[in-house]
């Protein structure tokens, strides 16, 4: 398969893509990146890199660190993370406190922040040093010891916090966080304003398309537990959109405010893509647009 050509072409393309949304604008700091990046990086899980436009430069994770962090907590307490999140797609905004309330403080899925919430509790309880060892794992499973979070990204988390703070005092009520409420959120801001190029995003989700390993050969996850995870994200992965994201570009993957997509086909590539100008529902309009040219150009969707 000629990668770099079909990604030329699929930059041609994007490039007279009409997009309407803009920037997010509900974390100040991230308000402030140029709307018209725009980059791709594809992996191969032969060992294949293809980059193009503006592939090699930082960016915030966001919502895409919901999937890494389920994946430490995983290997620490296996099945026992879903007596306390559910694996089912919530058909509400990543931020909505609507379900909680009905569902007795058990979110729907690990990839809505209020999942996500509990998940960074687990981790909190799990790690001696959670955002130094948080960051270790980050750096190991991408083999690029220069990733950092971005503090003042997690500041500007933290001075707008109030509906992350709303879910967390709500779960923390039912008795669904088992930490401070603040050291928890702490956490939480951090793991989302880590900031990685496509290709080191690529290189980071290598292990869920390599049945549990990364590049380097580290077993991270069992088959069976990258199995499962990968079924969450294509069913969880782009919150009320994942029904739209699964029609059009048919592979698992995660989204995040930054503007950051990463998908994967299983044991062929990890692709990652940046544009950060969001659709209504929170996720990148030219991203998705992107990854939907990439599986008609190679035929390669999981269905
Ligand atoms: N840090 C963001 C928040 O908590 C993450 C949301 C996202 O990327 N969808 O609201």
């Amino acid at each position: 398969m000629d990668y770099a050509s079909i990604l030329q072409e699929i930059q041609q393309e994007s490039n007279g893509f009409p997009t309407k949304g803009n920037v997010t604008l509900t974390i100040p700091e991230l308000a402030k990146v140029s709307p018209n990046k725009f980059g791709i990086h594809l992996t191969t899980i032969e060992g294949g890199d293809f980059g193009i436009g503006d592939s090699n430069e930082k960016f915030s994770i966001q919502s895409i660190s919901k999937a890494l962090t389920v994946a430490l907590a995983f290997s620490f307490l296996d099945e026992k993370i879903w007596e306390r999140v559910g694996v089912e797609p919530s058909g509400t905004a990543f931020n909505s406190l609507i379900q909680l309330e009905h569902e007795k403080g058990i979110p729907r899925n690990p990839f809505i922040n209020a999942g996500a919430i509990v998940i960074a509790d687990m981790l909190v309880s799990c790690l001696k040093n959670p955002k130094d060892d948080f960051l270790a794992y980050i750096r190991l499973i991408s083999g690029s010891p220069t990733i950092e979070y971005n503090l003042d990204v997690a500041q500007s988390e933290k001075d707008t916090r109030f509906r992350n703070a709303a879910l967390a005092n709500f779960l923390k009520s039912f008795g669904n966080i088992e930490n401070d409420v603040d050291v928890v959120l702490d956490f939480y801001f951090h793991q989302c304003s880590i900031e990685m190029t496509c290709n080191e995003l690529a290189h980071s989700f290598y292990f869920f398309a390599n049945e549990g390993k990364t590049k380097e050969g580290k077993q991270i996850l069992t088959k069976s537990q990258v199995k499962r995870l990968n079924a969450l994200m294509q069913t969880c992965g782009f919150y009320d959109e994942s029904g739209e994201f699964t029609y059009k570009v048919g592979l698992p993957g995660k989204s995040g405010i930054g503007g950051g997509i990463v998908a994967l086909f299983p044991k062929v590539f990890v692709v990652a893509t940046w544009s950060p100008k969001l659709n209504r529902k929170g996720n990148s309009e030219l991203g998705m647009h992107a990854l939907e040219l990439l599986t008609n150009k190679t035929g390669m969707s999981i269905f």
